[in-house]
């Protein structure tokens, strides 16, 4: 029988009583290896409902209880690591070790988590006026709900609802329905670690489950994570019905190669952002900008010898370099892209088209692919691809370099390699993107930092997680008092207060 991926719902594995599922597949093989159900709008009501039960009692609970969840959920999940990284491979692709990386990111904001009672104590100011004190609270929105990609199907969720729930609030997340089940299995450990039953419920599904979310009034914030299209369609829907919505989006993300740069450095860099887990990641970066012949020439030849020594095969293998894509459908785009490449004359210096790997013939494998001579006006720079396909951009200077970045419709994550403090420090202080390296090709910022791209790459005022995070999973309440002496009546004044 095949395994059915179901809901979440109030602590509880909840079958849809509609009967809507659809295929999951391992991409390594091309076989089904489960199948999702496909949430009604009825049954994200009844998690909403569950979320909306839960909020009253874990609003009243203290941060430091709140916490105490999360330092037992760590433990759980290092135990389990094996177990939810092998989800993901089954589900993704992606290698192992690659998973491990993924995961690891996911509990440290478990670990951020942990700082509730720090961050949420507020603002005092004693004597604003005569006798009178004010402050500020961080308090709880209420049901705030999660929608992510497949791509990271462990790291995005946990970017969202430890710290909304730490916050005081509950949660219901809607999964990729492409790679479902870390998130249910991570749900149930939750529970396992002390989360009260309808704090954090997730439910499987498409858009009718989005849409239900986006409508529902009871729903007070939405954070979303996926491509531009569906990100910009989730803020202006959320935020039409009332609700507070961040969207991240897609991205293109350039790295400025310059001619001082260390090769011995820069060439395994670019590598692996360009090529790890297939390019299929919002920070992965598909377009190198060289400044200079000399130096787009000599990258060229090391990324030839690379790519000849990458290894490409199935998730589980450890000593894999690289998976496959996520879908047919996915692949068959990305492969479309490298036909377009050719078509709109740029030079394809390694072609990944014919990849097959031995045992795995029905799987969904792409070889790396290189471009050179990629020029601003093709479609394969323009576009988000999300595969492994490396295009290599030649400027005469930094600053042609620059306006290519800065004229692009996305502005996720960019990086410069060079040895020029100087060169760095402009780059930094002018580029138009929200994640910035030097030396540093996938420059994701740290938990205890926050996440977010500028231009079509983000909707909406703030970042995810981290310092943005608690604000966005809060609002601000200012309270002023005094208590006057019973034996003071003062008169009455007409004039606006002040200090
Ligand atoms: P996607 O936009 O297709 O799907 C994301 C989520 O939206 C899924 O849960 C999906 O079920 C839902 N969805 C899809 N179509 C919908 C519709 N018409 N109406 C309502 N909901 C819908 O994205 P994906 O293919 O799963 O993920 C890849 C994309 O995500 C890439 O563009 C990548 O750059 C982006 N991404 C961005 C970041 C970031 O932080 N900026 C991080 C990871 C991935």
């Amino acid at each position: 029988m095949t395994k059915i991926v179901e809901h979440f719902i109030n602590g509880e594995i909840v079958a849809d009583d509609n009967s809507r599922y659809q295929d999951v597949f391992n991409p390594a093989t091309g076989e089904v290896s489960k199948q999702v159900a496909i949430a009604s709008k009825a049954t994200v009501e009844q998690a909403i409902g569950a979320a909306e039960a839960a909020f009253p009692a874990w609003r009243n609970t203290s941060p430091a209880k709140r916490t105490q969840v999360m330092f037992r959920l760590k433990t759980l999940l290092e135990e389990h690591s094996e177990t939810i990284c092998n989800m993901i491979s089954d589900e993704h692709g992606k290698v192992h070790h690659d998973a491990m990386g993924e995961l690891t990111r996911a509990i440290e904001n478990v670990e951020f988590a942990c700082g509730a009672p720090q961050f949420l104590k507020g603002e005092h100011s004693k004597n604003v006026g005569t006798n009178i004190d004010s402050w500020s609270e961080f308090q709880a929105l209420g049901v705030v709900a999660g929608i992510t990609p497949f791509n990271f199907p462990a790291m995005v969720p946990f970017w969202m609802w430890p710290l909304a729930v730490v916050c005081g609030n509950t949660f219901v997340l809607k999964p990729s329905e492409k790679t479902p089940s870390a998130s249910l299995f991570m749900a149930q450990l939750a529970l396992e670690a002390g989360l009260p039953p309808g704090v954090l419920n997730v439910v499987n599904g498409d858009k009718e489950a989005v849409d239900t979310l986006l409508q529902d009034p009871r729903v007070q914030a939405v954070s979303f994570v996926g491509s531009t299209p569906i990100a910009e369609y989730i803020y202006t829907t959320g935020t039409a019905h009332g609700k507070r919505v961040q969207a991240l989006g897609g991205a293109k993300n350039h790295a400025i190669l310059m001619p001082d740069a260390a090769l011995d450095n820069a060439v395994p860099a670019i590598m692996g952002a360009a090529y790890g887990s297939c390019g299929e990641r919002c920070m992965a970066l598909p377009l190198v900008v060289a400044v200079g012949d000399e130096v787009a020439d000599a990258l060229i030849e090391e990324l030839k010898i690379e790519l000849a020594k990458m290894k490409i095969g199935p998730g589980r293998d450890n000593s894999n370099d690289m998976g496959p894509l996520i879908t047919k459908a996915h692949y068959d785009k990305v492969k479309g892209y490298v036909d377009l490449g050719v078509e709109e004359g740029a030079t394809l210096v390694v072609d990944g088209r014919d990849t097959v790997v031995e045992g795995y013939e029905n799987g969904y494998f792409l070889g790396g692919c290189l471009f050179d001579h990629v020029t601003p006006e093709m479609k394969i720079y323009k576009d988000e691809i999300f595969g492994p396909v490396l295009g290599i951009v030649r400027v005469k200077t930094q600053q042609e370099a620059m306006e290519l970045i800065n004229n692009h419709e996305y502005g996720n994550g960019t990086c410069i390699f060079t040895r020029d403090g100087e060169s760095a420090r402009y780059f930094t202080d002018n580029i138009k993107v929200g994640m910035v390296g030097v030396n540093v090709p996938l420059p994701v910022p740290v938990s205890y930092h926050s996440f977010g791209g500028w231009k079509r790459s983000l909707f909406g005022d703030l970042s995810m997680y981290g310092p943005d995070g608690v604000r966005f999973w809060t609002r601000r309440k200012t309270i002023t008092q005094r208590w006057p002496s019973a034996s003071l009546r003062e008169g009455t004044s007409f004039s606006f207060p002040n200090s």
